[in-house]
């Protein structure tokens, strides 16, 4: 039995353990709690699932929640902690030994191990731990939630699904209805059942905020994202909670669709001006109607409500866009990102770009040669643009257009400017040119193309810029997405790939019978 006073490490050992390369404060200081009510310690643990992370039980055999702490001290999460005491690289944080070896500067890990030293958690972590590898929650504080409550959200994103999105279910189910072998309804209307990737029930909800009070007085940081956290009351129910315990110094980090700013009776600028430290990274992939196409649901006119609003009424907010960059808003984004500084809204690192891995055939990598050539000199004259407006001699005169240009100078505002806008464009041309291209790009968008009739859109209506590519459309690749072929989908798909001279010939699928 170790107690806070006869700790089970002492000074010395805990600092060769901080320096084993394993080591995570987040394993004892952190709460992450995904939309689909699964918790471990940080986003990026277990994300493929290699250390099955248990689903939490939200109830227990008698209808109560369990303590959050009794939940943080499951045996699956005493094993990483013990690996990780003893500098064993536990599968579980995969993600984080990739980057070690690969970009150790972008080590998720280290923002933790830097979050520590600045909230000097240190001591307390070594004094917490007890030999069971349990942690006392009495003398090591929860520092950072990063909690989702849900997947409720009112927009259908194309690179989205049920997964993160409410919206999505009825879409999803129709789509499922499609398949060759359609999955019982009882199956896939179960959330536990997920895994086998059907549809997401929306609304459902894990952990209450009740389970999470005990642990906010001393809270440090918390991050919410979604599902749209402006629209759950799970958020607002913190916010109060902190606003009510004298606790607005909290910092809180966001990542939002930037759609709307009120739910129902929630305003939720009324309670970000009570919060002196606050980051926003808004989900905008591009403007005007791209950005409608892309992100379904989201009227363009609102967002620039929006940006205004929040800019009058919150000037202490730190606002970041924050485009997923894929094939469609490859070209878009760099107009998206100038009309945004010219008018004043952001400054010209208050941009940084997520590059989008998945769905497949959205990710750039895939573009054809003639495409990533034009992108290539497009990015390349945007980058010289980025470092003008950077030293601030084309802004005011040049561009000033804006009710709100000037108001922002391109060297911020007096808080953290972003990130490197032009880092982040080199980055994504990297990708672009240097990830070897799936050769079956091109027929993998069925579901794109179901989605456009679902929807009455018209892709290339939309992106005229990729018309060259209208071809895609006929490919028949509904296999892809599991769904059954037919002869003439076969004949068709064959017969566009001989008139375009493309080499591939395929098979058609073994269980296909003939003539149907
Ligand atoms: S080591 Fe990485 S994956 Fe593991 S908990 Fe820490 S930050 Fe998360």
């Amino acid at each position: 039995m170790t107690t806070d006073t006869d700790p089970l490490y002492t000074k010395e050992e805990w600092k060769e353990i901080e320096k084993n390369g394993a080591y995570c404060p987040a394993l004892f200081t952190s709460l992450y709690l995904n939309p689909q009510s699964r918790m471990s310690s940080c986003c990026v643990m277990d994300e493929n699932n290699n250390g099955n992370l248990p689903f939490i039980p939200v109830k227990d055999e008698n209808g109560e929640e369990p303590k959050l702490s009794d939940l943080l001290n499951q045996d699956y999460f005493k094993k990483v902690r013990k690996d990780a005491l003893q500098g064993i690289k536990n599968p579980a944080c995969t993600h984080c030994w990739k980057q070690q070896e690969n970009f150790p500067d972008k080590e998720y890990r280290r923002g933790f191990i830097t979050k520590s030293r600045e909230f000097k958690t240190s001591d307390e972590i070594r004094r917490s731990i007890r030999e069971d590898m349990s942690v006392d929650y009495s003398i090591a504080k929860l520092e950072h939630m990063d909690v989702r409550f849900s997947t409720l959200c009112n927009l259908r994103c194309r690179s989205c699904s049920g997964a993160f999105s409410s919206s999505w279910y009825k879409e999803e189910v129709e789509f499922y209805k499609l398949h060759h072998n359609p999955v019982p309804r009882e199956v896939w209307s179960k959330p536990e059942n997920f895994e086998h990737g059907q549809p997401f029930l929306p609304g459902n909800h894990s952990l209450s905020v009740e389970s999470l009070k005990p642990h906010l007085p001393c809270i440090k940081r918390i991050y919410f994202a979604g599902g749209e956290p402006t629209m759950m009351k799970e958020h607002y129910e913190i916010l109060q909670f902190l606003i009510d315990n004298d606790r607005t110094d909290v910092m809180l980090t966001y990542n939002i669709n930037f759609s709307q700013l009120t739910s129902g009776k929630y305003d939720v600028i009324e309670y970000w001006k009570k919060f002196p430290n606050i980051q926003i990274g808004a989900s905008l992939d591009g403007s005007h109607e791209k950005a409608e196409y892309i992100r379904k649901g989201l009227v363009w006119s609102e967002v620039e409500k929006n940006i205004i609003r929040l800019r009058k009424e919150c000037p202490h907010v730190g606002f970041y866009l924050s485009p997923t960059t894929g094939i469609m808003n490859a070209y878009n984004i760099v107009d998206f990102h100038k009309e945004w500084v010219r008018k004043g809204y952001i400054n010209v690192d208050e941009f940084m770009i997520n590059i989008l891995y998945g769905p497949e055939y959205y990710n750039v990598k895939n573009l054809p040669l003639h495409h990533k050539e034009k992108l290539t000199v497009l990015y390349d004259e945007h980058i010289k643009w980025i470092d003008e407006t950077r030293k601030g001699t084309n802004f005011s005169e040049e561009f000033g257009e804006g009710d709100y240009a000037g108001t922002y100078p391109s060297d911020g505002r007096g808080h953290t400017t972003w990130g490197n806008s032009a880092v982040d464009f080199e980055n994504l041309k990297n990708v672009m040119n240097n990830t070897p291209q799936n050769p079956e790009w091109d027929r993998l968008y069925w579901k794109h193309f179901w989605l456009d009739e679902s929807r009455k859109e018209d892709f290339f209506e939309i992106f005229p810029e990729y018309e060259d590519l209208r071809y895609i459309k006929g490919l028949g690749c509904k296999s892809f997405h599991g769904v059954q072929e037919t002869w003439v989908d076969i004949y068709m798909d064959h017969l566009i790939r001989l008139s375009r001279g493309l080499d591939r010939y395929r098979e058609p699928p073994e269980e296909i019978e003939i003539g149907s």
